[in-house]
């Protein structure tokens, strides 16, 4: 089945096409893409296998335009057609969806009202499946997948915020987490490489890219993450600040004479190793700097430091299950300097780093963990796209 995974966001879209085995196993990547700064002067690149990329600036107006674009180009490349399904990265399912779905009208409204959840993610969404729809007819059947769904397994007690009972009835507030696609992914590999089904690994991964988060997965199934109502709860991440006082925005509200949609604004954009540092949130400028500038040290070390917070809390309520602990994302992929200095010091728990394997297992998958530590550590690079696939796939499958 050759699947078009389309991932957009407010002013982009991200494309590939995939083909998938009968069993929703990813076979071949044919072609991928982007299309930026929708809205306007927009930028796109576009490649297939065998054949010259194409980069062209133009305006592009809006999702559909954009979607036009991309499908248009597909039309030009005999060997991409035809699609046979489209797959959606969407990134709220709220309460509704636990797994990825068939998209019909039903669907999408639903989708339309989560955006109240979501407002900074799903309207690209939205756009983009309304977009695709129109363009590719009733004919070829869409599925969309969920961000949040992995973590719906996530008991009451790591979900709920202790405020009062009612509010958080009334307004479905409840720690959904994110990045599940990417979780499911990581465990998914970490099992295939390791030879077990993902049913019987137990783990915590670390992704850590410009937006980070940690999840706790008891046999194959996330039981805490540390994102919460919105993907600001949780690690420092490249401008966000992860947990805070929640006190702290009234209080600085009333300090700097602000509303709270500024301090909102603060903590989303503002904020992480780009606040600290005061110099960048790109994870590689701050480790060149790092033994030279004081605040790029700072940074470094308090995003370190909250991750190994993090790792410590859910090794404890996996209760000495937990057999690995998995990096990804661009910076758990690449960066040797802080994969170090959050495992330096957990030797307590008979984690022990192989150096040299560390040093060496950049932007590929393997194990940097000597042979004598008590558990795994493993480098797994994201695949978000092939997840959806495979779940178009099995979606399509079971219809
Ligand atoms: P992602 O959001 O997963 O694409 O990750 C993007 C982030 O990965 C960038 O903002 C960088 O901070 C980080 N990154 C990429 N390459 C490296 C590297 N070689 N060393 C440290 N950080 C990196």
């Amino acid at each position: 089945m050759k699947v078009l995974v389309l991932n957009c966001g407010s002013s982009t879209l991200k494309f590939q096409i995939i083909e998938t085995s009968e069993s929703g196993a990813v076979e071949r990547k044919l072609a991928r893409g982007i299309v930026d700064r929708i809205g306007g002067q927009a930028s796109y690149h576009f490649e297939a296998d065998g054949a010259a990329a194409v980069n062209n600036a133009l305006v592009v107006r809006d999702h559909e335009a954009a979607v036009g674009l991309v499908i248009e180009w597909l039309g030009s490349k005999p060997g991409l057609k035809p699609i046979d399904a489209v797959g959606h990265r969407v990134v709220h399912g709220g309460d509704r969806f636990t797994s990825a779905v068939l998209i019909d009208d039903d669907v999408i409204a639903t989708l339309e009202a989560l955006c109240e959840l979501a407002p900074l993610h799903n309207p690209g969404a939205v756009s983009g499946i309304r977009a695709a729809r129109k363009i590719l007819g009733d004919a070829i059947p869409m599925v969309a997948a969920f961000d949040t769904s992995f973590h719906h397994t996530i008991p009451q007690q790591a979900a709920i915020y202790a405020i009062p009972y009612e509010l958080s009835q009334r307004h479905k507030i409840r720690r959904y987490g994110f990045h599940g696609l990417a979780h499911q992914h990581d465990i998914a590999r970490y099992a295939e490489l390791v030879g077990k089904p993902p049913t019987q690994v137990s783990a915590v991964t670390l992704h850590l890219g410009n937006g980070c988060s940690a999840t706790a997965i008891r046999n194959g199934q996330s039981i805490d993450t540390s994102m919460g109502f919105t993907p600001l709860e949780g690690l420092v991440m490249g401008t966000r600040s992860g947990d805070v006082d929640p006190a702290l925005v009234s209080y600085l509200a009333r300090k700097e004479r602000v509303d709270a949609a500024e301090i909102d604004n603060w903590l989303n954009k503002l904020s992480g190793l780009l606040g600290l540092s005061g110099i960048s949130n790109d994870m590689r400028e701050l480790t060149a700097a790092y033994q030279t500038n004081p605040r790029a040290r700072l940074a470094v070390d308090v995003f370190c430091y909250r991750a190994r917070k993090y790792l410590g809390a859910y090794l404890s309520i996996l209760e000495g299950s937990a057999e690995a602990v998995i990096f990804s994302g661009g910076i758990g992929e690449n960066s040797a300097l802080v994969r170090k200095n959050i495992l330096n010091a957990m030797a307590w728990c008979g984690i022990r780093l192989d150096d040299a394997a560390n040093e060496t297992m950049i932007g590929r998958d393997g194990r940097i963990s000597a042979p004598q530590s008590k558990l795994d550590v493993f480098v797994i690079h994201t695949d978000e796209e092939a997840i959806i696939a495979r779940e178009t796939a099995r979606v399509l499958e079971k219809k």
